[in-house]
């Protein structure tokens, strides 16, 4: 009987066993927690509040995806029209910013639109950064106020230390008109690249995988510690061994490269290089609704503890009891540029206080629930050293007959779609053999 061995159970893991199901080929799925879903997971705490390891919805254009999906939850889903907003300095803008200026003080205006005008005219030298590409997409002004200091939050490092390979739709570039019309009047069209999502409407995220879960064998608490690619054998943490003729993993890189046998000097390195974001994510249950009309607000000021705040009573009313809004918030560190200085429960303080100072919270708001946890890997940082590093890393996986897949297993910026259908891809090239 052919072993194949996928690692990881969230929606990478979940992609791969999903496909070789159909093809009639049996797989078995090692996960180290105690649960399914990895990040996509979701958790209904006591007092009735359903959160998710961070905010979750689902925005995939792949109409393949946004049926399976549906199904898997019985079609019970919300369909909701996404409303994003920003705080800056007190101001609440329409996001994207560099298309709602209206209102921001008016020195600010001016010299933003003076240079987004310069930099339609101007010839760019190369590009060879985030900051090279911002600065010749929006000028100095806005790109230094907004989306820099944003950055800086988000990726924790500098946007000159970044490439622009991730960048996709995320950044809006607008026609001059639309920064004209949108200097002018507080009336604009909404050109967020995420029009619409769907959310399931009880239980969480994790419910888009739920009818997953039967048609695979799961291992749960199995945590694996090494990978002999010699003898094709895995060792867990649990104490269990298994072998395996095909290994799909969907485990972070950095993690997977020191656990296998053998591996070269220079790739130990090259993983080492490889940088990720850790989220701390603070989740709190507030006694009344109105609390931000948004479903995510960005926040840019440096000395607002967190980054970004969404709202799960808004994705769902079924994540709150009634009668009560529930708030999402995250806050970014690195190993290799922000250390986390604090455990996720020192957050939970910073993160009222600053909610408080920006309006979001009242000073007598209950608060009925809260909670900090810590995800270790959030999102990769597309810094100057991953290109190199990633080569290598994928090179020297590709000698030793391991399959990566997913977020951290393509060391990519994948949403959950993409993520699944990453497992996809690598359960296809077992299918398709060697
Ligand atoms: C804060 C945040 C918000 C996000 N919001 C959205 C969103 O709104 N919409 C969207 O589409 N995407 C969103 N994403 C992206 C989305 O979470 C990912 O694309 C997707 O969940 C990645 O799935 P994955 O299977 O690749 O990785 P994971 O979900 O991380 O799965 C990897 C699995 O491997 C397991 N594992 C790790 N080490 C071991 C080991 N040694 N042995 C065994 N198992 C192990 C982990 O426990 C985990 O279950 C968000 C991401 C973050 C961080």
């Amino acid at each position: 009987m052919t072993e194949i061995a996928v690692l990881g159970a969230g929606m990478a893991g979940f992609g791969a066993a999903h496909r070789l199901h159909t093809a009639g080929a049996r797989a078995t799925l090692y996960e180290k927690r105690a649960h399914y879903g990895g990040h996509t997971a979701s958790y209904r705490f006591d007092g009735g509040f359903t959160f998710d390891e961070g905010p979750h919805v689902s925005f995939t254009q792949d109409e393949r995806i946004q049926g399976l999906f549906a199904e898997n939850v019985r079609h019970d889903y919300q369909t909701l029209t996404t409303r994003v907003n920003n705080y800056w300095k007190g101001y609440w803008i329409k996001h994207p910013a560099q298309c709602n200026l209206y209102g921001l003080p008016q020195d600010l205006v001016v010299k933003v639109l003076r240079d987004f005008i310069e930099a339609q005219y101007r010839e760019n030298g190369d590009v060879r950064n985030y900051r090279d590409w911002l600065i010749a997409s929006y000028g100095p002004t806005f790109a230094e106020t907004f989306p820099m200091e944003y950055g800086l939050k988000y990726h924790t490092t500098t946007a000159d230390n970044m490439t622009t390979d991730w960048l996709g739709p995320r950044l809006y570039r607008p026609a001059l008109e639309e920064v004209l019309s949108g200097a002018l009047s507080p009336k604009t069209p909404d050109v967020h690249y995420i029009s619409h999502f769907r959310y399931p409407s009880r239980n969480g995220f994790v419910s888009y995988l739920e009818p997953f879960v039967t048609q695979t064998q799961i291992r749960l608490n199995h945590e694996v510690m090494g990978i002999d690619p010699k003898v094709q054998e895995l060792r867990f943490r649990n104490g269990m061994r298994a072998r395996y003729d095909y290994l799909i993993s969907s485990l972070p890189l950095p993690e997977l490269i020191p656990m296998i046998a053998g591996t070269p000097a220079d790739v130990l390195d090259a993983a080492e290089r490889l940088a990720c974001t850790t989220a701390v994510i603070v989740s709190l249950g507030i006694n009344r609704p109105d609390l931000i009309d948004a479903h995510w607000t960005y926040f840019y000021d440096r000395d607002i503890f967190f980054t970004r705040v969404s709202t799960p009573h808004l994705q769902s009313p079924h994540n709150v009891p009634p009668g009560t809004g529930s708030l999402q918030v995250e806050c970014y560190y690195s190993q290799k540029y922000r250390p986390l200085d604090r455990t996720p429960e020192q957050c939970i303080e910073p993160v009222i206080r600053d909610l408080k100072h920006c309006g979001v919270l009242r000073e007598d708001d209950r608060i009925l629930f809260q909670h900090a946890m810590l995800i270790p890997y959030a999102n990769v940082i597309f810094d100057l050293d991953r290109p190199a590093a990633v080569a290598t890393v994928q090179g020297y996986l590709e000698d030793v007959g391991i399959l990566t897949c997913g977020r951290y297993g393509e060391w990519g910026y994948l949403w959950t779609d993409e993520a699944f259908k990453s497992g996809e891809r690598a359960a296809q090239s077992v299918l398709d053999g060697p």
